[in-house]
């Protein structure tokens, strides 16, 4: 017997980019596809601290599309709520996602305790969002999945996951509900990326869910490794430090990938010394080592990666790199600057002109990265405000995500029609164009939810 009932609501990267939830009820079956943490403004994040108002106790499973924080960071507040279902997700996801969320423990731990030491919170005391004690029980309910094997949900739902690029074990989400498709895109990544083999496509899509963080831009044709080796050249000569946020997952380690080369080809300054500040970057190239079916990479070339730069591995380590004069690259954590060791090394060298600071990936609004990024003159860390000497550059080239062609690309396989094509991780404005170009290149129904909205999916008519 047909579904009759499937209800698709759009808790969260709902005309925003951060905070994937989408609750997917097929009769009563009750599905979460991703448990993302909201980042970035104020008001989002406060929308982690809120009681949901579904009941996560009720929920049969979740299911993650890839290991992001902005996918997976809720997931100890919803085993807070009650959660007792499974997780599943592809292997190296799961790999990733530990990762995550283990350190998104450490770091609300570490700003509650620093708001409560400096008393810049409005709460007292400062609380985390979850503790490095609430993580094993998520991970208790992790169940690595196989990519591309369909496998069964209920009588009458299957999933199946599909390698999508972006990260390591990123995947695309194909649910067969009686027959009719339902497909997750997940975060899309790029062609022609040096670790990760191609996204694979949809070839059909009764509805579409698909994200659209990059749909109003094109990346401009770049070589990401000249532009950073012409950065760290001049930091070098003029005695500077080049400083680079970088995402743990995937960002780290295309860095790596690209000073390796510099390295080789003798772009380098001899003396200029490479510290990669992030435990949890190098904690991902291990995911790297485990899953070779999932990269590009041979084992001699992740060898010669971790080889080229020196990975900080304790704090007091860190402490040490930190207090350096000498002229250096640190590519330290987290890559939207909201937390994380880099901002020890931006209070010690953002006023100082000859800092350079490398911007890699997205930057959301309402962080750090973002004001840098807009040219900010002063900013705020650890409730101290420091004024911005440094020159702020963007490396282009090292996104994740695909942009509008790729976006457009990669749908457009799909065959017949979609019934309903829905635009989510996006900021308004991204997720608008990407409504209005599916649309015209292919004729398709296409919508921006609203946070919070649910659409039911009707039966496409036959033919
Ligand atoms: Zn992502």
């Amino acid at each position: 017997m047909p579904s009759d009932s499937i209800h698709l609501r759009f808790l969260g990267g709902a005309g925003t980019v951060t905070g994937s939830k989408f609750l997917l009820e097929v009769d009563d079956r009750r599905i979460l596809v991703d448990c993302g943490l909201f980042q970035g403004l104020k008001t989002l994040r406060n929308l982690n601290w809120a009681r949901p108002d579904y009941d996560p106790a009720t929920l049969d499973l979740v299911i993650l599309t890839h290991g992001h924080l902005d996918h997976c960071g809720y997931f100890p507040r919803l085993e807070r709520y009650g959660f007792t279902g499974e997780i599943w997700g592809t292997e190296p996801s799961l790999a990733v996602a530990e990762i995550i969320l283990r350190d998104s423990a450490k770091l609300q731990e570490e700003e509650a305790n620093h708001a409560n030491r400096w008393g810049y919170s409005k709460h007292h005391p400062a609380k985390p969002l979850y503790a490095t004690e609430d993580v094993p029980r998520t991970l208790e309910r992790f169940r690595p999945q196989a990519a591309g094997k369909w496998q069964q949900v209920s009588p009458a739902v299957a999933v199946r996951f599909r390698p999508v690029g972006h990260i390591i074990g990123a995947a695309f989400l194909e649910v067969d509900i009686d027959g009719r498709r339902l497909v997750f895109s997940g975060d899309v990544g790029r062609p022609g990326d040096p670790l990760l083999p191609d996204p694979e496509r949809p070839e059909r899509a009764d509805w579409l869910v698909i994200e659209s963080t990059y749909a109003d831009r094109l990346h401009p044709p770049a070589d990401p490794a000249e532009q950073l080796g012409q950065l760290i050249t001049e930091s070098y000569a003029d005695g500077g430090t080049l400083i680079i946020p970088s995402f743990s997952v995937e960002r780290a380690q295309s860095l790596m990938y690209y000073l390796w080369q510099l390295r080789q080809a003798g772009k380098l300054p001899a003396g200029m010394p490479l510290y990669l500040d992030s435990p949890m970057a190098s904690r991902v190239l291990h995911v790297f080592d485990r899953f070779p079916d999932w990269h590009k990479l041979s084992p001699e070339t992740c060898r010669n990666m971790a080889d080229t730069i020196h990975t900080v591995r304790t704090y007091p380590e860190s402490l040490d790199v930190q207090a350096r004069e000498e002229s250096r690259v640190v590519i330290a954590g987290s890559g939207m600057v909201t937390g994380g060791r880099v901002l020890s090394y931006l209070t010690r060298h953002v006023e100082d002109a000859r800092t350079r600071v490398l911007l890699v990936g997205f930057q959301a609004q309402g962080t750090r990265g973002r004001q840098l990024e807009q040219g900010i003159h002063e900013i705020k860390i650890f409730g101290k405000y420091y004024r911005v000497k440094a020159s702020i550059h963007r490396l282009e080239g090292l996104s994740a995500h695909a942009d509008q062609q790729e976006l457009l690309h990669w749908a457009g396989e799909i065959q017949p029609d979609p019934a309903g094509v829905w635009i989510v991780h996006g900021e308004p404005h991204a997720a608008d164009v990407l409504r209005v170009k599916l649309r015209d290149a292919y004729g398709w129904s296409t919508f921006v939810p609203a946070l919070d909205e649910t659409v039911t999916l009707k039966v496409p008519v036959a033919g």
